[in-house]
């Protein structure tokens, strides 16, 4: 059942995932009736953080936890600090375990397709920065169902300290069959590849990810799209893809 009310949750976990981006874990009241789908974004809001209208500073956070994960009593937001007049983002940053944040939501329909539904033939996820945070939701989720459907991940950021969620999408790509990862860095020119010792994992390319979609998509094979990043990216994404053959109904996007 989705919450419209604002619900009350405890900050309990803050992990540094680059030096800029936290990923904040939330738990929920017991018996809370929360609930969401893999993609869907929430708002958030911190108790007394008001604007000058005297009203709940809000912003919206994709879900970066999977549904499963409510099984456990937590989701998680994955949030830049965006600096010089960041203003929702870097009042976060300074919240501390024990802190209220306050959630209302689900919303959006940027949405994994559900396990009952035919499968796809594989699902094709393409990020970049902190889009990768509903897209690791999404992630998780195909990997807890343990749905048998190749993925391929193609992760774009800046340098290497930007690459959020390093260790586990990494061990999903040296652990998990079917699992192919391909990373690339947009402010390294000069970047080499490192050595990888699985061929389905290839880190730190050089360029920006929509550069390198040509190479690594060669042609409209049955996946399911979910794209995620600043608007530029998804634009330029939306349309190699759709040059490439896809259908527009399997072409799923969200930016900010
Ligand atoms: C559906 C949806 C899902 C989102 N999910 C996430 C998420 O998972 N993680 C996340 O970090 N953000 C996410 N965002 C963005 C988030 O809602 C805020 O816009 C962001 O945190 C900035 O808010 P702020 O109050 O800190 O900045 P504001 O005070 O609103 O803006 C201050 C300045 O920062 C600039 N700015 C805003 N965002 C960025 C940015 N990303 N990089 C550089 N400059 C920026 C603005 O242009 C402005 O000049 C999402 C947005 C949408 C619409």
């Amino acid at each position: 059942m989705a919450v419209r009310e604002v619900l009350p949750t405890t900050l309990t976990d803050i992990i540094q995932e680059t030096p800029r981006v936290c990923t904040f874990r939330l738990a929920l009241p017991e018996q809370s009736p929360f609930s969401f789908r893999a993609g869907q974004f929430v708002m958030a809001s911190i108790p007394g953080f008001l604007n000058t209208k005297g009203r709940p500073v809000r912003r919206a956070y994709s879900v970066a936890s999977s549904p499963r994960d409510l099984e456990k009593g937590f989701l998680e937001l994955t949030i830049t600090r965006v600096g010089d007049g960041g203003f929702f983002s870097n009042r976060i940053h300074e919240c501390r375990p024990g802190d209220t944040i306050n959630i209302d939501g689900p919303y959006g329909s940027f949405i994994l397709r559900p396990s009952d539904e035919p499968p796809p033939e594989r699902y094709l996820f393409v990020a970049s920065g902190s889009g990768i945070a509903p897209l690791r939701g999404m992630i998780r989720t195909i990997l807890m169902e343990d749905r048998k459907v190749p993925v391929s991940l193609y992760y774009g950021y800046r340098s290497p300290s930007d690459f959020i969620f390093e260790k586990e999408l990494t061990d999903y790509a040296l652990v998990r069959s079917g699992f192919e990862l391909v990373t690339a860095l947009s402010r390294s020119e000069k970047a080499m590849p490192e050595e990888s010792p699985v061929p389905n994992f290839r880190k730190g390319l050089s360029g920006r990810i929509t550069r390198l979609l040509p190479e690594l998509v060669r042609e409209a094979d049955g996946a399911d799209i979910y794209i995620c990043g600043p608007p530029e990216m998804v634009g330029q994404s939306e349309t190699f893809f759709r040059e490439a053959g896809y259908p527009e109904e399997r072409v799923h996007k969200e930016q900010w």
